[in-house]
């Protein structure tokens, strides 16, 4: 079972806020589902593109690793 919820995010490229919120993708499990409404993850889709970006910050900037 990997860590989704203990990583610290990398720095904002726009405003370097280590706050954003995890994007994770494919078929939520239930408690992926609860996970999400509480706001501690957002669920991006079923398919992941090659460049889908990882992190939604406060600011509202997506971005990767
Ligand atoms: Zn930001």
């Amino acid at each position: 079972m990997p860590e989704l919820f203990d990583d610290t995010p990398p720095p904002c490229p726009e405003c370097e806020e280590r706050s954003a919120t995890p994007i994770i993708y494919g078929n939520p499990s239930s408690e992926m589902l609860v996970v999400a409404r509480l706001g501690d993850i957002i669920l991006g889709g079923i398919a992941e593109q090659a460049d889908a970006p990882e992190w939604l910050c406060s600011c509202g900037k997506r971005y990767r690793d």
